[in-house]
C-alpha cells in the first residue's frame, strides 16, 4: 500500500501514520524526520535545512526529493510506504508521479486530515509540553511563533495539492477533528473501501 497524508501541521498525520505502521507493517517515511535526522547528524543536507526548517519555512524541493527517492528504494519500501509530509509543493507532488512511474508503481490514496484551524497551535503548544515532560527534546519548531509561519507556507504551498489530488481523483478526506481513535477508524474505513475498488 502506498499512501499519502496530508494536511497542515499539528493534524495529526504523524500520529495516524504511526498507527498504519503498526498495523499494516509498511514504513512512516516523514521528511521531517528525516531532516531533523540529517540536521543532528550534521551532515551536508542538515547543515543547509537546519536554518530554514528553524523559521519554519519550506526546504528545497530539490534537496527532499531527493531524499524520497534514496529512501524508497530501501528493503523495507517494497511493500508500501506512508508518505507523511511530503509532498508539500507541486513540485514535489509532480516529483513523486515520476519517481513511482520509473519505478513502474502507484499511489493507492491520498488521504487528507481536515482539521480547524484554531486548534492547531494548541495541539502544537501540547505537543511541545507533552515531549518535554517526557524528558525528549522539543522540536524547535514547535512553538507558536514559527507555527504561523509553517501555517503560512501550508497555505501558499502545500494546500493546493488538495485541488492537484482531487482532480486525479485521489483525494479522500477524513475528519481530523475526531478522537484519534476515530480518525484512525476512518482512516481504515477508507483504505479498505480503496483496496475493495483495486
Ligand atoms: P514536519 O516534521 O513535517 O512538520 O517538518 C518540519 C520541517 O521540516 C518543516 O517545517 C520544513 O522546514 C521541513 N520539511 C519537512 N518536510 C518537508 C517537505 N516535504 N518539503 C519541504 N520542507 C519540508
Amino acid at each position: 500500500m502506498r499512501l499519502i497524508l496530508l494536511g497542515p501541521p499539528g493534524a495529526g498525520k504523524g500520529t495516524q501514520a504511526q498507527r498504519l505502521v503498526d498495523k499494516y507493517g509498511i514504513p512512516q517515511l516523514s521528511t521531517g524526520d528525516m531532516l531533523r535526522a540529517a540536521v543532528q547528524a550534521d551532515t551536508e543536507v542538515g547543515k543547509r535545512a537546519k536554518a530554514v526548517m528553524d523559521a519554519g519555512e519550506l526546504v528545497s524541493d530539490a534537496i527532499v526529493n531527493a531524499i524520497v527517492a534514496e529512501r524508497i528504494d530501501q528493503a523495507d519500501c517494497a511493500k508500501g510506504f506512508i508518505l507523511d509530509g511530503y509532498p508539500r509543493t507541486l513540485v514535489q507532488a509532480d516529483a513523486v508521479e515520476s519517481m513511482l512511474s520509473d519505478r513502474g508503481i502507484s499511489l493507492d490514496t491520498v488521504i487528507e486530515l481536515v482539521v480547524d484551524d484554531r486548534a492547531l497551535v494548541g495541539r502544537i503548544v501540547k505537543r511541545a509540553e507533552d515531549a518535554k515532560a517526557a524528558g525528549q527534546p522539543v522540536r524547535k519548531d514547535d512553538n507558536p511563533a514559527v507555527f504561523e509561519e509553517r501555517l503560512r507556507e501550508y497555505y501558499k504551498k502545500t494546500a493546493p495539492l488538495t485541488g492537484y489530488y482531487y482532480a486525479k481523483g485521489r483525494l479522500k478526506t477524513v475528519d481530523g477533528m475526531a478522537s484519534i481513535d476515530a480518525v484512525t477508524a476512518e482512516i481504515e474505513a477508507v483504505l479498505a473501501a480503496a483496496a475493495k475498488a483495486r
